[in-house]
């Protein structure tokens, strides 16, 4: 009887142990599912905070701090990039930050650029750019960290934080425009890890409540068609495409430098006609977390498509 009744109670508790560890349990979320929005929102209301953050500014610079700073809490070592550019208004002292996220592959292997431009264009004190450059630099932090938590990946990754996207001047004339972007391609240029660089996934513009992503011509037509089949298979289909126009934004930078695969991923139709763009009306009340978060997801899900076609 009572070796029975042991024998009936190590069964119990064998039971128990076997449901408390099926193998549904033990499989990790998804990578796209670890994004954390609030995290992403955060980050963007930081930047909305700090005011204006024009090249060359206070704002700029405290902003490029909050950047590093997320950068060493995921565990990665940014790199500041200083240059000094002429401008419309005389020379300007620039910086952009990166951080490189080593694959398996070690030090031969390819190199994809995640960027975001992270200035405000100078409009006066009021333009706090929320949408336009205050959402994707939050994406592309909350990226680096879900990234650089999970297991290494068989491409390098390189999160690029890029001042002086926008022009200095009102209108949007070549060279017054894409400062940091265009420095950094310049550094990379017949170099060994600018031979590696394979892709640019350029993101602007992702904060927009109503999101829904313009088809950029100036975009690579394959690297286009493998965002749009695995955010639709991931469920993001609605924000696939809005409308078809030739963009002008950092990864020209980088198409035309390096002549590699470039995709702008923005959603310019900010407010009805675009009225938001560039106007005060650029505020966090016109974001949502939910936009971050789908933009965020989006990248995280065709990482394996993109690896696979552009990663050797
Ligand atoms: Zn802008």
């Amino acid at each position: 009887m009572h070796r029975l009744f042991c024998l009936l109670a190590v069964l119990a508790v064998a039971c128990t142990n076997g449901e408390a560890q099926s193998p549904k349990d033990e499989s990790p979320p998804a990578l796209d599912r670890t994004f954390d929005a609030k995290r992403a929102w955060d980050h963007l209301a930081a930047q909305v905070a700090i005011g204006p953050r024009e090249s060359g500014s206070e704002g700029a610079e405290k902003t490029r701090k909050h950047i590093e700073e997320a950068l060493t809490a995921a565990g990665l070592r940014p790199v500041r990039e200083s240059f000094q550019s002429q401008t419309p208004i005389g020379p300007i002292d620039f910086a952009n930050v990166y951080a490189d996220l080593v694959g398996t592959g070690g030090d031969e292997q390819a190199i994809f650029v995640i960027a975001s431009h992270f200035d405000t264009k100078r409009l006066g004190p009021d333009f706090v750019g929320a949408n336009d450059g205050g959402s994707s630099t939050a994406v592309l932090l909350e990226l680096a960290r879900v990234m650089a938590t999970a297991d290494r990946r068989p491409v390098t990754y390189r999160f690029l934080f890029l001042d002086g996207e926008e022009a200095v001047n009102h209108s949007w004339r070549d060279p017054d425009n894409r400062y940091g972007s265009r420095h950094h391609v310049e550094q990379l240029k017949n170099t060994s890890v600018g031979q590696r660089v394979k892709l640019c996934v350029l993101l602007d513009m992702v904060g927009d409540k109503d999101l829904k992503f313009t088809q950029d011509e100036y975009s690579t037509t394959e690297v286009v068609r493998l965002f749009e089949k695995a955010g639709k298979a991931g469920g993001l289909g609605k924000h696939l495409w809005a409308k078809r126009m030739p963009i002008l934004d950092d990864h020209i930078s980088f198409s035309e430098g390096l002549s590699i695969p470039v995709i702008d991923l923005i959603d310019f139709e900010y407010g009805p006609r675009n009225k938001y763009w560039h106007t005060k009306e650029d505020s966090l009340d016109k974001c949502s977390k939910e936009s971050l978060e789908a933009t965020g997801r989006l990248v995280l899900l065709t990482l394996p498509e993109l690896e696979a076609r552009y990663g050797r």
